[in-house]
């Protein structure tokens, strides 16, 4: 990997004149293609494993998130069950109902969708969940084995983007990687899987103070910052992996990854869109997990 990258500016322009542009990573196919197979592993099983979704409130984004999850999880043979709770529920009310949910045998994957409304603390219900069916993985328990290389219930969007590296054939080890945010259900976890695969990381955030010599020297760089088009065309590095984690609503209603992606596919030599991209890897990681857990509960294998 080394071998192909030589210093930034010259290294960018050449790749510019030449026009090189990035192989596109389809993380529609790939996902379609966890998708089946996991519909077919789920099927040869002798039981069905269970999953429950539990809306507290009426965000309409997370409406549209909830049934998407509803319906996925059943094409694939889970049996799913969603909980819709009013807006004002206590949070008495949703940790007794988590309660039944643990004591529920059939269930094998529990999920409260986020953000919560204010009354409840969202701390409070996450470490309600069995960690044994934590399939966000967003438990102290799991986010502690994960962060000592031990990983369990991995949260699903950067399990996703591991997937999608691992199905682009990306090699990590030793690779300089560069993630770009330190949130709990993203760019944490990210860093402790990239760090799991031996590559070198490094994670930028809001006080990072040169963020684009930061881009510059990463072979793989990941983006995931909540901020339209951030990474330039002459931040990447020729040949670099570009994985956009971003999705961004902008004022015209178009959609925007973190990253400038005409710009960025010219210099890349592998990037993801956004649309296509790390999006629907989330929801078949979410069925991976479902099924992980409910192996694992059985005292069976995981899945690979
Ligand atoms: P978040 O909780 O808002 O965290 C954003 C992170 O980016 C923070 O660590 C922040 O730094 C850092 N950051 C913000 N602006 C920056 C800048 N200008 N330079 C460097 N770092 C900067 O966001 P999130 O929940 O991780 O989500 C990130 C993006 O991914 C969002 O667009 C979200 O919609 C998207 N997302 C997509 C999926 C999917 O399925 N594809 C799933 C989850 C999230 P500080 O810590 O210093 O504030």
């Amino acid at each position: 990997m080394g071998e192909r990258l030589e210093p930034e500016g010259r290294d960018a322009q050449r790749a510019r004149d030449l026009a090189l542009s990035a192989r596109i990573i389809d993380g529609k196919a790939v996902a379609a293609a966890m998708r089946a197979r996991l519909a077919q592993q789920i099927a040869r099983l002798a039981f069905r494993p269970g999953l429950a979704v539990v809306l507290v409130g009426d965000d309409p984004a997370s409406a549209v998130y909830v049934r998407n999850k509803d319906l996925a999880a059943a094409q694939a043979g889970i049996a799913v069950q969603t909980w819709r709770l009013p807006q004002d529920t206590a949070e008495a009310v949703l940790l007794a109902q988590i309660a039944r949910l643990n004591a529920d045998p059939e269930l094998d994957g529990i999920l409260v969708q986020l953000p919560l409304p204010p009354q409840i603390r969202t701390q409070a219900v996450l470490e309600a969940v069995d960690p044994a069916r934590d399939v966000d993985g967003f438990h102290p328990m799991n986010i502690g084995r994960l962060a000592a290389g031990n990983p369990s219930l991995i949260p699903c969007t950067p399990l996703g983007i591991m997937r999608l590296l691992q199905a682009a054939g990306i090699p990590l080890a030793g690779a300089r990687a560069l993630v770009i945010g330190r949130s709990a259900i993203v760019g944490r976890p990210l860093v402790s899987l990239l760090l799991g695969a031996n590559a070198t990381v490094t994670v930028a955030h809001s006080h990072t103070r040169d963020l684009a010599a930061e881009c510059r020297r990463a072979e793989v760089l990941v983006a995931a910052a909540g901020q339209p088009e951030l990474v330039r065309g002459d931040w990447v590095r020729a040949g670099a992996t570009v994985i956009d984690v971003g999705i961004n609503r902008l004022a015209d209603g178009r959609l925007a990854g973190d990253v400038a992606f005409a710009e960025c596919a010219a210099v890349a030599g592998a990037i993801t869109p956004v649309p296509g991209g790390v999006g629907p890897m989330t929801i078949a990681c979410l069925l991976e997990n479902t099924l992980t857990a409910a192996l694992r509960r059985r005292g069976t294998e995981g899945v690979a």
